[in-house]
């Protein structure tokens, strides 16, 4: 069914507060990217989100709340440890999956006994969570499959006409999802990493790094979001990794122009001149991993407006914020990784 999808300014949230109260879903702008919110209480306001995005319903969402009072309602256990990284890395891009509490219906945690949470740290966020007052379900406000939006146009663009409102604060912060840390394992286990980094969790407590953050898991994927394509443009797209970089990003986009494709490339700002010969996409300066991880999405999306048929993307080190980088542009790339 065709909606009019209103787009509200920041001081509008009285009015997007209404709609997540009434059942609807509500784009909004968080630190990481825009989530497509709902109101989590209610198990058909929650489908509708599925339905807007076309969300496999075996892949839960995150619960959004704007204080540990409201986080408590809907976990039933918070263990010492875990209050620690609450308090130092909230609000901010860390999501903690915990027991769940019985106010959450299936449908949010996928029938699984835990639940997603998280206070994010963005103030048109954080505001419309206190005026509306419920908990909310949020997965990014993006098609499934989709690289996920940090602007409010990229939203417009995939949803426009499938959900209620979007809340325009612009472009968001980090650029990548928030750090999805399961701790109902010993040691705490990163599902999917964002922001908030393993260096960064490890001053607090002992992490492991789920297998499948580095490529197709071999055991069930224990968050059921990892198994799905993600974050894929329409072209070809090759992730290049290793010493020879540029040289293999030269002659696949030679042979690939040969065979009369439109390759692009897209590179840190300190290779660009490498690839004069191709379109050429600027990821950020190699020495600001922020940077990079701010713009990939946007990038991605530009990928497909421009026509690009077949994209080599260099890779960057792993470390800190290059582990969350990286985890995106392998599937962006559906794991097609070269080795150099
Ligand atoms: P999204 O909000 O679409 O960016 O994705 C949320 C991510 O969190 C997905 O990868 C989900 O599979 C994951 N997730 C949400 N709830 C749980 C949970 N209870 N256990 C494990 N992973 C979860
Ligand atoms: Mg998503």
């Amino acid at each position: 069914m065709e909606l009019e999808t209103m787009i509200l300014g920041p001081h509008e949230l009285d009015k997007a507060a209404q709609l997540l109260q009434a059942g609807k879903c509500v784009a909004f702008p968080t630190e990481t990217v825009y989530g497509l919110g709902a109101n989590a209480l209610d198990p058909e306001a929650v489908k509708a989100i599925f339905t807007a995005k076309g969300r496999p319903q075996d892949n839960p969402l995150i619960v959004h709340c704007y204080s540990q009072k409201q986080v408590r309602e809907v976990v039933s256990e918070i263990p010492p440890k875990v209050q620690t990284l609450m308090n130092r890395f909230w609000p901010g891009p860390l999501t903690l999956v915990l027991p769940k509490g019985d106010l959450i219906p299936p449908v949010v945690s996928a029938g699984l006994d835990t639940v997603a949470v998280r206070i994010p740290d963005h103030p048109v966020a954080l505001a419309l969570l206190e005026k509306a007052d419920i908990p909310v379900a949020a997965p990014s406000a993006n098609v499934s499959g989709r690289p996920s939006p940090t602007r409010a146009e990229h939203v417009l663009f995939d949803l426009g006409g499938r959900i209620g409102a979007v809340v325009d604060g612009g472009e968001t912060g980090w650029g990548v999802e928030s750090t999805v840390l399961d701790c109902t394992t010993t040691p705490f286990r990163i599902l999917r990493p964002g922001g908030i980094t393993l260096e960064k969790l490890r001053e607090v407590t002992d992490v492991e790094v789920d297998p499948g953050v580095y490529g197709p898991a071999h055991t069930k994927p224990r968050s059921p979001g990892m198994k799905y394509k993600h974050y894929a443009p329409d072209a070809d797209v090759y992730l290049i990794v290793g010493e020879g970089t540029p040289a293999k990003i030269r002659e696949l986009g030679e042979h690939y122009k040969r065979l009369g494709r439109r390759v692009g490339v897209m590179a840190v700002t300190e290779h660009i001149s490498l690839y004069s010969d191709f379109t050429v996409l600027d990821m950020g300066s190699k020495l600001a991993l922020q940077e990079i991880s701010s713009r990939l999405y946007h990038l991605l999306r530009e990928v497909d407006r421009t026509g690009i048929e077949v994209l080599l993307v260099e890779g960057v080190s792993e470390e800190h914020l290059g582990m969350a980088i990286m985890n995106r542009l392998r599937k962006a790339a559906s794991n097609q990784v070269v080795q150099t």
